[in-house]
């Protein structure tokens, strides 16, 4: 099997932040794929199934748009299996200070987003009940004030 980064870094000291999972050439481009850990992992409990997808539908509805800044250059944002954090797949070489700003951008916009979810019709959404603003708020918030408002260095690389 191929080394897959993301699976040889120790979880064990990994803390939440935003960290580079890894950066792949793609013909001649490079695209960088972001680890937006927010839960430590093994460590406290994760996020439900109904909360990340709301953060997924949000984040996406506010990266995409105009005000990101990254509308053109972000291309994929989705949750984690472990449901620990979120995935950002980026255009560029990139790092986690290149994006924090965007970030921090983002979970604002989503803490003060007032419903319904966007883009939940049944014909919009592979499973449109599955969505919880309230606690998809609660974690925005947690996330904001206890990592990125106060990021240190260890919250933007991975452990050694
Ligand atoms: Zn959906």
């Amino acid at each position: 099997m191929d080394d897959v980064t993301s699976f040889k870094i120790d979880h064990n000291k990994l803390l939440r932040g935003v960290y580079v999972s890894r950066k792949d050439p793609v013909g001649s481009e490079t695209v960088t794929t972001f680890d937006i850990r927010m839960k430590e992992p093994n460590r406290e409990p994760v996020m439900d199934t109904a909360t990340m997808h709301t953060l997924e539908h949000l984040m996406a509805v506010y990266i995409r748009g105009g005000s990101s800044g990254w509308a053109g250059r972000m291309l994929y944002i989705g949750p984690m299996g472990c449901r620990t954090g979120m995935y950002l797949i980026a255009k560029g070489s990139l790092e986690s200070g290149d994006i924090l700003h965007m970030l921090i951008e983002c979970f604002k916009y989503i803490l003060n987003f007032k419903g319904p979810v966007p883009y939940t019709d049944l014909s919009e959404c592979g499973n449109a009940l599955d969505h919880n603003l309230f606690f998809a708020q609660y974690e925005s918030r947690k996330f904001l004030n206890e990592v990125l408002l106060d990021i240190r260095p260890e919250n933007l690389k991975y452990p050694d």
